[in-house]
């Protein structure tokens, strides 16, 4: 039984009362001893500072902190000062993205793309980051091809990404052979398995429209079938999820990204069912 990668993502809160139970939600999942603990930036307004804070915090409790680093709307000065920030802190683990901005900022900002942000960094701190990037196994919604994208994920990971995370899905199939083009191409950085419990449809399904995942249909009717009721929707939920990870790990994935939504419960559960199955997280 191998031990596979283990890593939890984390979204800034905010207001105080949601940062202490933020504070809570990293006590318990710090038993779990994942490898590293990444923090969003701007998504959902969020703000650098936001970011910032909680990664400090993470790093100053003993853990391995990655905050994610976004570089559209950007300057060259802007983003020196934030990666400086960060190494003198100690800092060592980047997740390096484009991000998204309202169309209204039009193409303002010294960086267009995540591979011009992963050059940026290398060519400012040398090794010092450990650097993660983004990629979409179903594709990114605004690509212009699924070969278009595939070459553009190359080029990030030639400018100097040590690994990348995936974008959430549901369908296996789409993961495996995403990694199997990618290593055609002769690159063989990890592609760590980004893992979305599924514990409330509405949202699920609003967010997952915008980003590029698909919900399969009869995942989809299912959870929709379950209406209101909450615990079944978990409970299939977890299910679905397990066995998606256990596909996965036997398919040789390397291992997995959770997306918690700053909830230690569905991540445990996962975990748990994971061990029971006697896989090693
Ligand atoms: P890129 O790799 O730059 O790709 C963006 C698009 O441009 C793709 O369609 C690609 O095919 C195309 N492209 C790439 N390079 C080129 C090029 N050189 N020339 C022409 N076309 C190119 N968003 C946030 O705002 N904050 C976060 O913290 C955040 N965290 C994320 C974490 C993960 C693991 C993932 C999967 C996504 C995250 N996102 C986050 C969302 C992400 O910012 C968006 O999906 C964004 O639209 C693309 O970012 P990227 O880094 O993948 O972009």
């Amino acid at each position: 039984m191998s031990s596979h990668h283990f890593s939890i993502e984390f979204f800034p809160p905010k207001t105080p009362e949601a940062c202490e139970r933020l504070r809570e939600t990293r006590r318990q999942l710090y038993q779990l001893s994942p490898e590293y603990f990444s923090v969003t930036r701007g998504a959902g307004g969020s703000t650098s500072e936001g970011t910032q804070d909680v990664a400090l915090e993470i790093h100053n409790e003993g853990q391995r902190a990655a905050p994610h680093v976004t570089c559209i709307g950007t300057t060259r000065e802007m983003i020196r000062e934030k990666i400086m920030d960060y190494k003198s802190k100690g800092i060592r683990h980047l997740v390096a993205l484009r991000g998204d901005l309202p169309s209204a900022y039009g193409v303002l900002g010294e960086f267009h793309y995540a591979n011009e942000l992963v050059e940026f960094v290398r060519a400012e701190t040398g090794d010092w980051f450990y650097m993660d990037v983004a990629a979409y196994p179903e594709m990114h919604p605004q690509a212009k091809s699924p070969q278009d994208d595939l070459d553009n994920f190359v080029r990030k990971i030639n400018a100097g990404a040590d690994a990348a995370i995936t974008q959430y899905f549901y369908n296996p199939d789409a993961y495996f052979r995403f990694v199997e083009n990618v290593q055609a191409q002769g690159v063989n950085v990890p592609i760590i398995a980004g893992i979305m419990p599924i514990t409330n449809y509405a949202s699920l399904a609003r967010f997952s429209d915008t980003c590029g995942a698909e919900i399969p249909r009869w995942i989809r009717l299912k959870l929709e079938s379950y209406g209101d009721d909450l615990e079944s929707i978990r409970e299939f939920g977890l299910d679905v999820v397990t066995r998606l990870c256990e596909h996965l790990l036997g398919g040789g994935a390397p291992g997995f990204h959770f997306y918690s939504l700053n909830q230690a419960a569905p991540v445990e559960a996962l975990c748990e069912r994971l061990r029971q199955s006697g896989y090693r997280t």
